[in-house]
């Protein structure tokens, strides 16, 4: 079964991980960046996780999968 908002959920948290990964160490501001991007992440994988537990109006979402997260 597919979820909307977990497949929106994810590709905002690849974007953030490209993203992470272009950012050069040689860039001015680059560690500032990554420090924001990173806490960007962490907040994504919160609502991941809440999403997953209970989006559906308090039900789990059934696009889940126990290992589903681990992967990214
Ligand atoms: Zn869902």
């Amino acid at each position: 079964m597919n979820c909307q908002v977990k497949d929106e959920l994810v590709s905002q948290l690849i974007a953030l991980n490209n993203k992470l990964n272009l950012l050069s160490p040689d860039l001015v501001h680059g560690d500032e960046e990554r420090a924001e991007v990173q806490i960007q992440r962490e907040n994504l994988y919160a609502e991941i996780k809440h999403h997953r537990a209970r989006g559906h109006e308090g039900k789990p979402c059934p696009a889940a999968r126990p290992d589903y997260a681990s992967h990214l």
